[in-house]
Parts: structure tokens; C-alpha cells; sequence
């Protein structure tokens, strides 16, 4: 069984979040360390473009989130706890996330894309532009840099694919140089 299907088979085909069924599709709630049933949701079209879309988001379609904020899923959770967050400033979303209980790792979870914080506190990770990079994405290098531990370098244009970003420090992120995990400094990198 696929992913999908898993999905579509607990939450009966309905969008987990809203219920809707219009366009239904695995939605992957960041970040992914493994890809799966529990690391995802199902959501309908209206769901995932307002997640993805901050600029297009309908805070009353929102209200949904009074039932699904109460999901055994953590995965569901996660994904209502971030919505609500994001829309604090409504006053209802408010009263919603202060009725919700998340466990403590599923809390952190959910805190992990800096959902909810003022936007001077969030770790962002940017390129040699400027550019914000995000977990995943693909850069080159703009600078040859020693490899650490070895005398090999990385030189400037190799691509670097499938970024992951250090949640700590916006001025790392770790990727795979040939067969090397390097870490590498933001300002070094171009995203492509
Ligand atoms: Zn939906």
C-alpha cells in the first residue's frame, strides 16, 4: 500500500483537516525525516495551497481546525497547531491553541519551522543573494572550501543536493559533497 492509500484509509477519504475532498493528496508535514504515514496528512487543495500560501489564506475556512485540532494523529496535530499559530491574531485561533495539548516532542514538532514566532526570532537561512534556503533544496558552492579532516577541497560550482538546514544556526547547513557530509556556511553556497 501506498502512502495514499494508508492515508485515505484513517481518515475515510476526507481531507484530515477540514473534511473537504477536493483534490486530496499526501501533504508531508516538515521536516521529514522519514517519509511516511506518520509524517504526513491528508489535505485537500483548498488546505494545502492556504498552507503553502500564506498570502491566499481564508482565516474562516480555518475554523475546521475545532474539530481536527483534536485528531489522534500527530502528524494532523502538528499541521493544526502551526495553522492556529499562524492565525493568533484573529482572537478564536488563540482560544483554540490554548485548549490544545501536544506532547512534548510532538510540541517541538510542531515549533519546528518557527511557525507562531515573531519573525525577528526565526532562524532563517539565507545564500550568498540573500536568498532563503530551505530544508532540501540544492546550491553550489561559491568558493573552493577544504574539506574538514581531510586535505581534499570542494571546489567552487560542485552542487550540492538535498540540503538540510541547522535549526540552531542560520549560518549552517549540512549537505553531501561527493560522498562527504560536509557542513557548510550559508554564505558560501548559491541556491539552484
Ligand atoms: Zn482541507
Amino acid at each position: 500500500m501506498s502512502v495514499k492509500d494508508d492515508l485515505e484509509a484513517r481518515s475515510g477519504s476526507t481531507c484530515e483537516l477540514c473534511t473537504g475532498t477536493n483534490n486530496l493528496e499526501v501533504f508531508e508535514v516538515e521536516p521529514v525525516s522519514i517519509s511516511g504515514v506518520d509524517s504526513s496528512i491528508l489535505a485537500c487543495e483548498t488546505c494545502r495551497t492556504q498552507i503553502e500560501d500564506p498570502e491566499q489564506m481564508d482565516a474562516n475556512h480555518w475554523r475546521c481546525l475545532n474539530d481536527s485540532m483534536w485528531s489522534e494523529y500527530d502528524s494532523v496535530k502538528v499541521v493544526a497547531w502551526r495553522m492556529l499559530s499562524r492565525l493568533k491574531s484573529e482572537g478564536w485561533p488563540k482560544d483554540l491553541l490554548d485548549m490544545m495539548y501536544l506532547e512534548p516532542e510532538v510540541l517541538d514538532w510542531a515549533k519546528a519551522t518557527g511557525e507562531g514566532l515573531a519573525e525577528a526570532d526565526k532562524i532563517i537561512h539565507r545564500d550568498v543573494n540573500g536568498v532563503i534556503l530551505e530544508n532540501g533544496d540544492s546550491v553550489v558552492l561559491v568558493k573552493d572550501l577544504k574539506i574538514k579532516g581531510s586535505s581534499q577541497v570542494a571546489k567552487q560550482g560542485t552542487a550540492v543536493r538535498r540540503i538540510s538546514l541547522d535549526r540552531e544556526n542560520a549560518e549552517y547547513i549540512e549537505g553531501k559533497v561527493g560522498p562527504t557530509m560536509m557542513v557548510i556556511i550559508t554564505k558560501y553556497v548559491k541556491k539552484i
